[in-house]
């Protein structure tokens, strides 16, 4: 079979993961040029990598071009097996970005999959771990994707070493969603998860969150033991079924304050925008309702990861997506 030709310079990690997906979902091969092209250090790193990698094992494929750096790559995958599978990133990589890789796929296996994930569960630039147990699952269980997920042990970047374990039932076939409305706001909650800092560093970020966000159900949560410091600010909302959560992420020379105010005026923005589909979750619905064949939601204005992800799906699938701007802010997203 023809390898579907695919140049991966207009985005990052998302693309390949995007395609490693489909590759084993439809059995078509690709070829990636210029894989995250545009990034400061381009290529593939130990998280896409991973992604492979494990792609290989679960599906019997092979790859050309699987190394640190690799700019250009092949992958063919063969047959989808469920069954127990472990994967170690090495790295903070993101464990929730690999688990979104092998869903789609596993779905599609006749028995059901067990995954020990090791690396990054809390990082910056990725789901943490609660968006994926209490966004991400839940949206897919609409669509009749079933898994779950347990967190056995944070991972906090740089250090990682984080494991996160899912089950994944057979889901051969994903249904439609069309969600253009919100229901009326219900409970909120703010979180500081926090390793090996002092407890008031999370009760300033915390503060910070909840002097813009007031919330009766808040808290700092320790996650010791383990490896590697770190500390990050959950802040989620439940409207009717659905649900948002917006995180930001301690870092060097950025004050407790600014990271809590970041998590819950992100939110505030999203409540705003009175639409059911938050930014993040935009771009992470495409390709569950490519392979539903069609559905549509309304989001805040799309980032790149938008266009860059149908760019993708649709080289693999026979699906077009369209994009509305609406008014205040609202667009609307469309596949069929
Ligand atoms: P690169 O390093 O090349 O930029 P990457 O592998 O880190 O790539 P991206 O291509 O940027 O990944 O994709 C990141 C994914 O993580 C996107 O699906 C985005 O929606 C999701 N994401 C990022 N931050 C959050 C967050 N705070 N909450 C939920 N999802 C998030």
């Amino acid at each position: 079979m023809k390898a579907i030709q695919l140049d991966g310079s207009s985005g990052g990690g998302q693309m390949l993961r995007t395609a490693l997906s489909l590759a084993m979902v439809t059995g078509q091969p690709f070829r990636m040029t210029n894989i995250r092209g545009k990034r400061p250090r381009p290529g593939l790193m130990r998280q896409h990598l991973t992604c492979v990698k494990a792609a290989c094992e679960i599906s019997g494929g092979t790859a050309d071009g699987a190394e640190i750096g690799s700019t250009e790559l092949v992958f063919r995958a063969g047959k989808v097996r469920g069954g127990s599978y472990q994967f170690a990133i090495g790295t903070a990589g993101s464990t929730t970005l690999l688990l979104q890789t092998l869903l789609p796929a596993l779905w599609q296996a006749e028995e059901p999959a067990t995954l020990a994930l090791q690396g990054g569960t809390h990082n910056p630039m990725a789901p943490p771990f609660e968006f994926i147990d209490r966004v991400f699952l839940p949206a897919m269980a609409r669509m009749g994707g079933a898994a779950t997920v347990t967190l056995a042990s944070a991972g906090f970047a740089p250090a990682g070493g984080g494991v996160l374990h899912a089950s994944i039932q057979p889901s051969p076939k994903l249904q439609s969603i069309d969600l253009m409305t919100r229901p009326e706001s219900g409970e909120s909650r703010i979180r500081v998860l926090s390793r090996h800092l002092p407890l008031s560093i999370g009760g300033r970020m915390l503060d910070s969150a909840l002097a813009l966000m007031p919330c009766k159900d808040a808290a700092v949560e320790s996650c010791e033991p383990g490896p590697g410091a770190g500390i990050c600010c959950l802040v989620e909302a439940e409207f009717g079924e659905l649900r948002e959560m917006t995180s930001s992420f301690g870092e060097q020379g950025v004050s407790a304050e600014k990271v809590g105010r970041h998590a819950a005026k992100t939110m505030l923005d999203f409540i705003g925008c009175r639409v059911p589909v938050g930014r993040c979750l935009a771009d992470q619905l495409l390709l569950p309702i490519a392979l539903a064949g069609g559905g549509r939601f309304a989001t805040m204005a799309p980032d790149a990861h938008v266009p860059t992800n149908i760019a993708v799906i649709e080289k693999f699938l026979p699906v077009r997506f369209s994009i509305r701007k609406e008014e205040r802010g609202v667009h609307v997203v469309e596949a069929g």
